[in-house]
């Protein structure tokens, strides 16, 4: 029986969350049943993650890596990955890799540690329809430097993502319903991939 080495990443913040090893009948329940199933080698056992802690991990997709032999697994998990109670197994703490989550959380620092006269500061606590037409003036702005220069379009691609940003955090949506509510649209269901390796 062979046995694929499978790294677990966090679907949403990018997060390396175990290795574990998966054979063809924990690929085939993991596609069945949607959640991530391994080979125990201490127990020599299928292994639903999560069948005693209820910590499961959700599959989303599945890639190999260039020589077939690992497999890369994104998932979501229900609660701590680590049997220690740690988010994951390489680091207690839980991070994001994720340029977006951690632009939205860069704006919520800026507006918890308050300078008098802080731009992000008048944008999340003045008016909205402030905030709607600073992010209107940012569209137009991207729409004529796409059109005419290309000159200064990076400031100005800058300048609208991170209004939209402070709109988003206003309105207390994340970039991971965001994201979730994307995959959804490409797929129809909910971006999942068959978890089977490509035959070599
Ligand atoms: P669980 O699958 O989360 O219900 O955990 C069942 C048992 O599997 C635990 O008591 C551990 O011995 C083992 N285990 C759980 N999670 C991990 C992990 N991330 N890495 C290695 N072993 C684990
Ligand atoms: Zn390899
Ligand atoms: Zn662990
Ligand atoms: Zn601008």
């Amino acid at each position: 029986m062979q046995l694929i080495p499978t790294i677990i990443q966090n679907a949403n913040t990018g997060q390396v969350l175990m290795l574990g090893y998966t054979n063809d009948e924990a690929i085939e329940k993991t596609r069945e049943t949607g959640l991530v199933h391994f080979y125990s080698r201490s127990r020599n056992c299928l292994w639903l993650k999560g069948e005693t802690s209820g910590n499961t991990l959700e599959f989303v997709s599945s890639r190999i890596d260039c020589d077939s032999d690992t497999l890369l697994y994104l998932a979501i998990p229900a609660g701590p990955t680590c049997h220690t109670g740690n988010i994951s197994c390489f680091d207690a703490t839980e991070v994001s890799f994720d340029f977006f989550t951690n632009f939205a959380r860069y704006i919520n620092q800026k507006s918890t540690h308050a300078r008098p006269g802080s731009y992000t500061v008048k944008l999340l606590e003045g008016s909205k329809s402030y905030l709607m037409r600073k992010l209107v003036e940012e569209s137009a702005e991207v729409s004529e430097a796409f059109i005419e220069s290309q000159a200064n379009l990076v400031d100005e691609v800058a300048d609208l993502m991170y209004h939209l940003t402070v709109l988003m955090q206003r309105a207390d949506i994340s970039y991971t319903d965001v994201y979730a509510t994307l995959q959804t649209r490409t797929t129809g269901d909910g971006g999942k991939t068959d978890p089977r390796p490509v035959p070599r």
